[in-house]
């Protein structure tokens, strides 16, 4: 008989499940709404979700995307290139723009094609890109597809970003410094008012990556660049309409003349189908409610700070947790999916995060809030996670 060509898929099965990897996807019943998620009949707390400020299932979100199929149909039929851009996806852009404070902003399918296809065209081959090394996934692969050389920098270590900048100084060609502004799985903050100072030391380009910050951070909410007052400083952020904005999309923000460039040439633009503007429509809706209130964000941050300040009271581990993302560091896989599906059992839902998502050892459960969470959900949480994790 022919040798199975798919001999290779039962092998790396047996071995990643040996390792205890495997994954489940789980079939949500109905919308998961900020604070709740039903699966298999049950009701959760939901602790999973990016949708930082409820807008996910929020009423106003809901009528603008309805409204907008009347006008605007569903499927945006091509790449922006071929059919063009649609009236309510050049809303967005302007409004984007408006609301970030920049020349221009660029709509993309989602936030990992942002990443994926503008790094590409601001660096290649002979150039070198300085990439944190707890940037997410779609940020590394930016770096890969590049062709440029990839320094990767331990995470938010700037005298190890200082060092090889230095080393790499006798190189020819660009250079870009790329980050997480607000790190997806440890909740901690990049230190951009070092990066940048750097980056002008070196003539380097800056791309920070907002995709859990816009919405969150800042006064006006576009940020940790805003948080950090160094907005004018970095050379391109990239944002997703994913999380705090409750919808679906990517985009990035910065000069016209670069923008316009990446128009023509990001590869996840130019040959790719647009998002519908339906989704479109939502983030409009989604940006007047970050405008108009503040106080969102704000009792969101305090919620954050709230919980930690009790996590840490019993003496669970939860990193250095700047934001509303609190991981609670367990280190070993079984244990933190043990730990995970125990909570789930009684009641809270919140996903355990292993390799390769992150390092092996360094497994955690990682707590996202949202400002509808109230202090009863966030006390029992830390009172069940002391619980199942404190001994005696
Ligand atoms: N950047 C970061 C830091 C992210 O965490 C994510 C998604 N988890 C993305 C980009 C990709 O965004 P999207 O989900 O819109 O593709």
């Amino acid at each position: 008989m022919a040798h199975d060509p798919l001999e290779w898929v039962h092998e790396e099965w047996t071995r990643w499940q040996a390792q205890g990897l495997t994954r489940e996807c789980l079939t949500r019943e109905g919308p998961q709404s900020g604070f709740s998620i039903q699966i298999a009949g049950r009701q959760l707390l939901n602790f999973g979700s990016n949708d930082y400020l409820g807008l996910a299932a929020d009423e106003r979100l809901i009528a603008a995307a309805r409204d907008s199929l009347d006008r605007a149909g569903f499927g945006a039929g091509a790449s922006p290139l071929v059919t063009g851009r649609g009236s309510l996806h050049a809303e967005l852009e302007e409004a984007l723009a408006a609301f970030e404070g920049c020349e221009r902003t660029l709509l993309f399918p989602t936030g990992f094609a942002a990443n994926a296809g503008t790094i590409p065209e601001l660096v290649s081959r002979g150039d070198i890109v300085f990439s944190d090394a707890k940037n997410h996934a779609s940020i590394v692969d930016g770096c890969r597809l590049s062709g440029a050389k990839v320094v990767v920098y331990r995470h938010v270590d700037m005298q190890h970003l200082a060092d090889q900048l230095q080393e790499h100084r006798p190189v020819p060609g660009r250079k870009l410094i790329v980050t997480d502004g607000l790190f997806s799985m440890d909740g901690d903050l990049a230190p951009l008012p070092t990066i940048v100072e750097l980056a002008e030391q070196a003539g380097a380009m800056v791309l920070v990556d907002e995709a859990h910050a816009t919405g969150v951070f800042g006064e006006q909410g576009r940020g940790i660049c805003e948080h950090f007052g160094v907005e004018e400083r970095v050379t391109l952020r990239v944002g997703t309409l994913s999380k705090a904005l409750g919808s679906a999309g990517g985009f990035v923000a910065g000069p016209a003349k670069l923008v316009e460039w990446l128009r023509n040439r990001a590869r996840t633009y130019a040959f790719s189908t647009a998002m519908p503007e339906v989704l479109s429509a939502a983030v409009l809706a989604a940006l007047e409610v970050v405008r108009t209130e503040p106080q969102r964000r704000v009792s969101l941050l305090q919620s954050a700070a709230t919980l930690r300040s009790n996590l840490q009271r019993w003496g669970l581990d939860v990193g250095s947790s700047q934001s509303q993302i609190v991981p609670v560091l367990l280190g070993e896989a079984s244990r933190t999916m043990e730990v995970a599906g125990q909570l789930r059992e009684a009641g809270y839902f919140v996903p355990g995060i292993r390799p390769p998502s992150v390092p092996p050892g360094e497994s955690l459960l990682r707590i996202s809030l949202t400002v509808d969470h109230s202090p009863t959900d966030l006390e029992s949480l830390a009172t069940m996670l002391s619980n199942l994790l404190l001994p005696g």
